[in-house]
């Protein structure tokens, strides 16, 4: 404490001391929990921008030697993405079959199916005419 504080605890009854004591004791516990947010928030922060740096490194390429690509555009680079991969899927199966995956077929996924599957990752590809996941 500083010199004044000192002073203006010394002049303070015992019933005020230990006033202030539990005053203090409550503060320091505040800025022990607003520590630990504050760490829990950095630990958040740098998750996050792991994330968007893998994220501006898919979309871009790897970036240069000591460079970072910039996150601005990541949003408008997806959708622009997005938009192209719902116009491949749109198209017909080069196969006729919308390429069954593990089904034994003797050919490659084609374009139309790998996009379609690209839309709709955990959904089952079937035999017949194939949803492309647009209708919402
Ligand atoms: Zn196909």
């Amino acid at each position: 404490m500083s010199d004044d504080l000192d002073k203006a605890f010394y002049n303070l009854t015992v019933h005020q001391r230990n006033v202030a004591w539990e005053e203090i004791a409550l503060l320091k516990k505040q800025v022990e929990a607003l520590q630990k947010e504050n760490d829990d928030y950095d630990a958040l922060l740098e998750r996050l921008k792991e994330r968007l740096t893998a994220t501006a490194n898919a979309l871009h390429g790897g970036p240069r030697e000591m460079s970072l690509h910039s996150w601005h555009d990541l949003a408008e680079i997806a959708e622009r993405h997005r938009d192209f991969i719902e116009g491949v899927a749109e198209g017909d199966c080069a196969y006729n079959d919308n390429c069954p995956p593990n089904a034994g077929t003797r050919h490659y996924e084609c374009d139309v199916c790998r996009a379609r599957r690209a839309l709709n990752p955990d959904k089952e590809v079937h035999d017949g005419p194939a949803e492309t996941g647009t209708d919402g």
